[in-house]
């Protein structure tokens, strides 16, 4: 999602840090256009922009795991 701001456009995506999912699945069912759970339930993304329409999925996905692994960062 760009941010118009002051003429700064700045890209918003969310990533799964690998170092902290424990393989819970709730994003990929709270926000399963976005998170894609592999055969062992790690979760992971493959387009992680942020969109208006997906956003609320992926605050709420970010909010319920268990161990804080979603990091939406702000380019
Ligand atoms: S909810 Fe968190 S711990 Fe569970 S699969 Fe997703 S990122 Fe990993």
């Amino acid at each position: 999602m760009a941010n118009e701001e002051a003429g700064v456009s700045r890209r918003v995506y969310v990533r799964v840090d690998p170092t902290k999912c424990k393989a819970y699945s709730v994003c990929g069912n709270l926000a399963p256009s976005v998170f894609e759970i592999d055969e062992w339930g790690f979760g992971y993304v493959e387009n992680g922009d942020v969109t208006p329409e997906n956003r609320r999925s992926i605050e709420r996905a970010a909010r319920a795991c268990p161990v804080k692994a979603i990091d939406i960062i702000h380019d």
